[in-house]
């Protein structure tokens, strides 16, 4: 990497950073820490990797957050390929010495600022956050298992490591990981063959929190001993809180006596925080990173990032930056400039490539599009058209209008306004924007 011009390094470092905004510290941590940029240019990236599992993991598991990172990066997308690094020779099966927890004290996932006192509650995060409680304050005898779902990025994590830390004032045994650790320790285990301490380490607990379970989807026999360990536990009533991206039934694979299993306790699912819960979260956030924002700040944050609150931090942690370098107090001008900053993928996406691919999501016609009709049916395509229309091109309101079929910029600007508007308030529209916005930054 030293004999690579600067601004590929620049790049290399951007691309890591925006990585790290889209996944957890500690998937950070364990995957992407230790890869290096071999060779960048307007075609292709090749980066450097550790050894094949780390390869194949990350292929498996990481491309579209890869995909997404290079993209905002530098506005195009260009072939990835991983090279295994020959200075370290390869063992079959190894595994990233990080991710096997050598201890059942092993703290490096935790984030000790993850605590009950640090998430703030609102009706997105009611029911789930009483139910953390409550396992927290009394294991094994409220909800058990407690499985807590939601998109990433909304706190599910931090509602595990909560319970966790509430725990160290206690002396039973509480273990936390993620799920990805559970299965590399289980695959290193095959190799070495030390079955008993494998079964020792998650057997012997009072307490087990595994963090996003859907990983458990990639492998059959990971899931088998997870069968296992869970019915030990849960018989001997202790207690076991599960996290997922999505609902048990959804993860892709899972027999349905696992599924069986989970329902047993408490099923809840966090949802995106209204705005004015985002607010609540922004100033809360900024207040721990020692920023001072006004209430116009905030609100600006809460309606421009998007609902993922890791997003949110992210900005604000753009915005610390900068306004450190720059000296400047937190002014609604500074903001504005670290966000739209941020949107450098703005100018590259085509009217004809959001057409295309809002017309492939709702199953109708261009043509149908631009017509003069007004069924709801088409209707909300246009105006989603026209809502991405504003956020990933230069185009002026005419000129958008203009393509929609020669409307004018007030329908332009209703249109806008209304998909925003629901953005906040209706779930399946934020579902539907954010699947659609995926497969243009795609
Ligand atoms: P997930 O595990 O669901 O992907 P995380 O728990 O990692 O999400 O949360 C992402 C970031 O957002 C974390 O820094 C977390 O502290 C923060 N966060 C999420 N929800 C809240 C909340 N209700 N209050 C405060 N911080 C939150
Ligand atoms: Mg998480």
């Amino acid at each position: 990497m030293s004999d690579l011009p600067l601004k590929e390094k620049d790049t290399w470092f951007s691309i890591r950073e925006k990585i790290k905004e889209k996944i957890s510290p500690q998937q950070f941590t364990t995957w992407f820490e230790n890869l290096s940029l071999i060779n960048l240019n307007r075609y292709e990236i090749s980066i450097k990797v550790p050894n094949l599992f780390c390869k194949e993991w990350i292929e498996k598991n990481y491309m579209d957050v890869i995909v997404s990172a290079i993209f905002e990066t530098i506005n195009s997308k260009i072939n990835i390929s991983f090279v295994l690094d020959e200075n370290k020779p390869e063992v079959v099966n190894s595994v990233p010495e990080s991710i096997v927890p050598k201890t059942i004290n092993n703290l490096s996932y935790i984030n000790k600022n993850y605590t009950f006192d640090n998430f703030l509650v609102g009706p997105c995060n009611r029911l789930t956050h009483a139910a953390a409680l409550a396992v927290a304050e009394s294991p094994g005898t409220s909800y058990n298992p407690l499985f807590v779902h939601a998109q990433v990025g909304l706190g599910k994590t931090h509602l595990l490591q909560a319970i966790y830390l509430q725990q160290q004032a206690r002396p039973h045994k509480t273990l936390f990981l993620p799920c990805e650790s559970f299965i590399n320790h289980y695959i290193s285990t095959i190799r070495t063959g030390d079955w008993n301490g494998f079964r020792d380490m998650y057997r012997n607990i009072d307490f087990l929190l595994i963090d996003d379970v859907q990983f458990l989807a990639k492998s059959q026999s990971s899931r088998e001993e997870f069968f296992h360990t869970f019915n030990s536990l849960y018989n001997r009533q202790k207690q076991i809180v599960l996290s997922s991206d999505c609902p048990p039934e959804e993860i892709p694979t899972i027999e349905e006596r696992l599924i069986s299993r989970f329902r047993w306790g408490l099923i809840t699912r966090i949802d995106p925080p209204s705005f004015e819960t985002s607010i609540a979260i922004i100033q809360k956030k900024a207040a721990l990173a020692n920023l001072e924002i006004s209430n116009d700040v905030a609100s600006f944050i809460a309606e421009n990032a998007s609902s993922n609150v890791r997003e949110i931090e992210g900005t604000l942690v753009n915005i610390a930056k900068y306004s450190s370098i720059n000296k400047d107090v937190v002014t609604l001008d500074l903001v504005k400039k670290v966000i739209e900053g941020f949107s450098e993928r703005k100018k590259l996406l085509g009217i004809e490539d959001i057409l295309k691919t809002v017309t492939r999501h709702f199953n109708i016609q261009i043509s149908q599009i631009l017509s003069k009709r007004k069924f709801q049916s088409i209707t909300l395509p246009r105006q989603v058209a026209m809502y991405l229309a504003r956020k990933f091109t230069n185009l002026s309101l005419q000129e958008i209008g203009g393509y929609l079929g020669g409307r004018d910029h007030t329908t332009v600007i209703h249109a806008t306004e209304k998909i925003k508007k629901l953005n906040k308030t209706d779930r399946n529209i934020s579902m539907m924007l954010r699947k659609v916005e995926k497969e243009l930054t795609k």
